[in-house]
């Protein structure tokens, strides 16, 4: 029987995993992918907003060749602190069903096994469903929900949809390295500034302007995305005129969603935030209703890595004291 058993090995659940150690607690980090794999899934060669103090498990030990590190950078980092920490990480496997048997006494059952837990901690992120418009032709082989590099596509007609920081860097990686982009945005999100509601950051939005400036990009006021077609795109423009375009590559950058499916069966309880449907939890202990039921991370609103890394430092310790009692 673990104490405590992590699901996700983001910076929350390494976050977790680190804190539970020092504490002498009996845990195990369950992920079903890679460590950091959200990180890993970032576009090559990004360099991330946060700085190093809001990315760092431990003061000073994250060193960037620059001021803010890449993802490359970052990745290592954390696999690294994984490594070199020697945390109990299993990767490559998926919690598939999380039962309460009784008070303090979980069963996880995954694809690779089944394991029994007197606490569960959720760290599994926002990013198993990438959002969809809902339009036709969204299905075509052309058509992505991530960006990931852009050199497959120097020449090509490439569409960004999405008014986030993602999409303004995607449209920014493709404009600087040789492709027709342009980026179809509602204009308040091109105009919007403020970095609460995810507005494209100022170092992206510049250089955009950029770009735009020297004719390498074009921004495209939407109202709608009308269709894709094989070798065309179809949107809508603010003013509601029709407009085709030719097209060999879009990415659809409109946000992503936790999967709460895991949670719900428990009989956690969820609500409407501003970030969409996230698990209801205590502010303080982000225990949930159901008891000895945690959640920390990207899918409450202790969002991005910084929040991710600094929860589980404040409700670990007070775990293990429940835990002691
Ligand atoms: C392109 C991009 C750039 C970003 N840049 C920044 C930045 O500069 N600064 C910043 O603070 N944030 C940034 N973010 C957001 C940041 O990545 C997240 O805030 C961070 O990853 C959250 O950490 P987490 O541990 O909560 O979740 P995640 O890192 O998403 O980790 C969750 C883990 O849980 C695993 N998992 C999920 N379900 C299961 C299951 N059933 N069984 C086992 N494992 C499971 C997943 O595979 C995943 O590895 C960026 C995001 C993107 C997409």
């Amino acid at each position: 029987m673990f104490d405590l058993i992590i699901i996700g090995a983001g910076p929350a659940g390494i976050s977790a995993a680190f804190e539970a150690q020092k504490l002498g607690l009996n845990y195990l980090v369950i992920e079903k992918k890679l460590i950091g794999n959200t990180i890993y899934q970032y576009p090559i060669g990004l360099t991330v907003f946060s700085t190093v103090n809001e990315l760092e498990l431990v003061e000073n030990t994250l060193k960037p060749a620059r001021e803010k590190p890449t993802r490359e950078e970052l990745l290592s980092y954390y696999v690294r602190f994984v490594l070199e920490n020697n945390l109990n990480v299993q990767t490559e496997e998926e919690v598939l069903n999380v039962e309460k048997l009784a008070e303090n006494h979980f069963k996880i059952t995954t694809n690779k096994g089944v394991y029994e837990s007197k606490v569960v901690l959720f760290a599994i992120g926002a990013m198993e469903y990438t959002r969809k418009l809902g339009v036709n032709g969204e299905d075509l082989p052309k058509v992505h929900h991530l960006f990931r590099e852009t050199y497959p596509y120097v020449k090509k007609n490439a569409m960004v949809i999405g008014g986030g920081n993602s999409a303004g860097e995607a449209a920014l990686f493709l404009a600087q390295e040789g492709a027709n982009a342009i980026l179809a945005i509602f204009r308040e999100d091109w105009e919007n500034t403020d970095p609460k509601q995810g507005c494209i950051k100022y170092w992206v939005k510049q250089p955009l302007e950029q770009e735009l400036s020297k004719e390498c990009l074009n921004v495209y006021f939407l109202k709608r995305v009308v269709e894709i077609r094989e070798n065309e795109i179809v949107l809508e423009n603010e003013d509601g005129k029709i407009e085709t375009f030719p097209n060999d590559v879009v990415f659809i950058l409109i946000g992503a969603d936790a999967e709460l499916g895991l949670l719900k069966n428990l009989g956690v309880e969820t609500r409407n935030s501003r970030y969409g449907t996230i698990p209801v939890y205590n502010e303080e202990t982000f225990e949930t209703n159901i008891p000895s039921v945690y959640v920390v991370g990207h899918f409450t609103e202790a969002r991005h890595i910084a929040g991710a890394i600094q929860v589980p430092r404040k409700i670990i310790p007070k775990i293990a004291e429940k835990l002691r009692v």
